[in-house]
C-alpha cells in the first residue's frame, strides 16, 4: 500500500479522496492555485504545495508542477479526481514514466474512451448494444446526409472529443443539418482542437443510465449497479439517482453481464462508468468515463462501497476480494447536486460564504467543502455542495432530501436550491416519471 498521495485536484473531490486516505492510513499531499491558499483541502492535507495562478491551465492543469510536488514531497501515487486531468492519457503516462502510479486506468485505455468514436467501435465489436447512427466519422457533409436518412430525423452531430456537453449539436429535420454539421465542428475545433463529429439518432424520450464498474489487475471485473442521471440541463447532470427509477433488477443484471464481458476483455482496471441512453426497454451506449464520476456516492450509498478506497486499492496490486455475488444493493440513494448559480437564470454566482450550516441526521451525507467565511472563487466549476441521502425506499429518500435542504443554510451567494426543492415537490418526479428532456420542459414552467 501507498505511504502517500498526491491529490491532484480541489474543491469537494480532492476532501473525498482526502478522507479515503485518512481511512487507509496514507499520508496526503494537496495541491492548490494562489486563489485557493485558504480552502479546506489545504487546511485538511498532511502537506500542500502551491502549484501556480488561480487559472486552471496555470495550475490544476500544470502537469510540470504537480510532478515536482510530488518529487519534493515524495508522493508514490496522485490521484487526479474527476475533470482537471482525470482523463488525460498524457498526464497518465507522464505520471507512470516519473515512476509514479497514477490512480486510475491505464493511458491506452483512458486514449481509447477519450475518442468516442473509437469509445462505439470498440464497445460495438465487444457486443454491446450502440444509439443508431455513422459508421465512426463523418468525412463530409453528404455522408452525413445519406446516414441521417437512414436513421430519421431528428439527429444529433457530436465531437469525437466532445465532453461537458459541447460540441453537439441537434438536426431536427434535413434543413437543419447543415447548420447543426458547421456549428458542431466549429464547436468542437474551439473547445478540443479537433473538428472529428460523427452522428447519432437523437432519442426522443430516453433516460441517462450508467453503470459503475471496477476492475482489478487480474481480471476481475465487478459492476456497482446503476445510477439515473437523467436530470440534466444543456446535457449537465443535476440530480441523480440509484437505482433508476425505471428498471427492473432483471434488466440491471442484463446490462451489469455485458458490461462486465465487455470490460474484462478489454483488461480494463480500476474505476469506470459506462454511459447509456435507455428508452422502449433498449440500452444504446454513448460514451464510457475512465475515471471517478461526480455522482459517485449514490452507489457508495445502496452498495455500502468506498469507490476512492477501492481505486487506490486496486492502484497499489490489491486484488478486488469480492465477486459480482457479493454486491448487494440496499435501499435508494439521490444526490443533488448545488452549484453557486442563480436558480432562475443559471448565471454563476461566486462570492463570501456569509452563513454556512450543513444539514445532518440519519441518512443524510454532505460532500463539500465549503465553510462560513469561504469565498467562493470564479476561476471554477460552479458546484460548491453535494447533499446525497439514503432510506428504504424512494418516497423515504425524497422525503429525506426534502428535509436536508430545508435544514442546509448557504447565505451570502445564491444557488440551485429552490430549483431542487420545486424538483423534489413535482408529482411527475415523484412518480420517477422522466427522461432527459424533463428539467429543460420543467424550468421553462411558469412558477
Ligand atoms: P458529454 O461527454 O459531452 O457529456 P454525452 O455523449 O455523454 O456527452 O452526452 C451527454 C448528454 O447528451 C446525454 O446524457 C444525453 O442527455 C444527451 N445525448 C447524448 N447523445 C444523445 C442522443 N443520441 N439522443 C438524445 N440525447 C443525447
Amino acid at each position: 500500500m501507498f505511504s502517500k498521495i498526491l491529490i491532484a485536484n480541489r474543491g469537494e473531490i480532492a476532501l473525498r479522496v482526502l478522507r479515503a486516505c485518512r481511512e487507509l492510513g496514507i499520508k496526503t499531499v494537496a495541491v492548490h492555485s494562489t486563489a485557493d491558499a485558504d480552502a479546506m483541502h489545504v487546511r485538511l492535507a498532511d502537506e500542500a504545495v502551491c502549484i501556480g495562478p488561480a487559472a486552471s491551465r496555470d495550475s490544476y492543469l500544470n502537469v510540470a508542477a504537480i510532478l515536482s510536488a510530488a518529487t519534493i514531497t515524495g508522493a508514490e501515487a496522485i490521484h487526479p479526481g474527476y475533470g482537471f486531468l482525470s482523463e488525460n492519457a498524457d498526464f497518465a503516462e507522464t505520471v507512470e514514466a516519473h515512476g509514479l502510479t497514477f490512480i486510475g486506468p491505464t493511458a491506452e485505455h483512458i486514449r481509447m474512451m477519450g475518442d468516442k468514436i473509437t469509445a462505439k467501435t470498440t464497445m460495438m465489436a465487444l457486443g454491446v448494444p450502440l444509439v443508431p447512427g455513422s459508421d465512426g466519422e463523418l468525412a463530409n457533409i453528404e455522408e452525413a446526409r445519406i446516414v441521417a436518412e437512414k436513421v430519421g430525423y431528428p439527429v444529433l452531430i457530436k465531437a469525437a472529443a466532445g465532453g461537458g456537453g459541447r460540441g453537439m449539436k441537434v438536426a431536427q429535420t434535413a434543413a437543419d443539418l447543415e447548420e447543426a454539421w458547421s456549428v458542431a465542428r466549429t464547436e468542437a475545433r474551439a473547445a478540443f482542437g479537433n473538428d472529428a463529429v460523427y452522428l447519432e439518432k437523437y432519442m426522443d424520450k430516453p433516460r441517462h443510465i450508467e453503470l459503475q464498474i471496477l476492475g482489478d489487475n487480474y481480471g476481475n471485473v465487478v459492476h456497482f449497479g446503476e445510477r439515473d442521471c437523467s436530470l440534466q440541463r444543456r446535457h449537465q447532470k443535476l440530480l441523480e439517482e440509484a437505482g433508476s427509477p425505471a428498471l427492473t433488477p432483471e434488466e440491471r443484471d442484463t446490462i451489469g453481464r455485458t458490461a462486465i464481458d465487455a470490460l474484462s476483455k478489454m483488461g480494463y482496471r480500476n474505476a469506470g462508468t459506462l454511459e447509456f441512453l435507455y428508452q422502449d426497454g433498449q440500452f444504446c451506449f454513448i460514451e464510457m468515463n475512465t475515471r471517478l464520476q461526480v455522482e459517485h456516492p449514490v452507489t457508495e450509498m445502496v452498495c455500502d462501497v468506498d469507490l476512492v478506497r477501492e481505486q487506490i486499492r486496486i492502484a497499489a496490486g490489491e486484488k478486488l476480494g469480492y465477486t459480482q455475488a457479493d454486491v448487494t444493493f440496499e435501499g435508494h440513494a439521490i444526490e443533488c447536486r448545488i452549484n453557486a448559480e442563480d436558480p432562475e437564470t443559471f448565471a454563476p454566482c461566486p462570492g463570501t460564504v456569509a452563513v454556512y450550516h450543513a444539514p445532518g441526521g440519519l441518512g443524510v451525507r454532505i460532500d463539500s467543502a465549503l465553510y462560513t467565511g469561504y469565498r467562493v472563487p470564479p476561476y471554477y466549476d460552479s458546484m460548491i455542495a453535494k447533499v446525497i441521502v439514503h432510506a428504504p425506499t424512494r418516497a423515504q429518500a425524497i422525503a429525506r432530501m426534502q428535509r436536508a435542504l430545508d435544514e442546509f443554510v448557504v447565505e451570502g451567494i445564491k444557488t440551485v436550491i429552490p430549483l431542487h426543492r420545486r424538483i423534489l415537490a413535482d408529482p411527475e418526479f415523484q412518480k420517477g416519471d422522466y427522461t432527459i428532456h424533463w428539467l429543460e420542459n420543467f424550468t421553462a414552467r411558469p412558477h
